[in-house]
């Protein structure tokens, strides 16, 4: 089967969050960085719009599984 990947469009259209939910370890290293986007019981549970594009690409650069990552959108 294929691996599920969930994206949430930051709606400023610059960026979108990928999350791996095989991939992550639960080290909640996103939830202590940024948790006014990530919370876990939330729904959805990442919310991209509570961050800068800026801040959301240094914060997905910690993930230690590699479970989030993004890309980004030309305007
Ligand atoms: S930082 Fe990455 S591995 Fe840790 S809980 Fe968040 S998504 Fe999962």
């Amino acid at each position: 089967m294929e691996e599920k990947i969930i994206r949430y469009d930051h709606p400023n259209g610059e960026i979108t969050v990928l999350w791996r939910p095989k991939k992550c370890i639960h080290s909640a290293v996103c939830v202590n960085t940024l948790p006014q986007v990530y919370d876990p019981a939330g729904r959805p549970w990442i919310k991209p719009e509570f961050a800068s594009t800026q801040e959301l690409i240094d914060q997905i650069d910690r993930c230690p599984s590699g479970a989030l990552q993004y890309e980004l959108h030309q305007k």
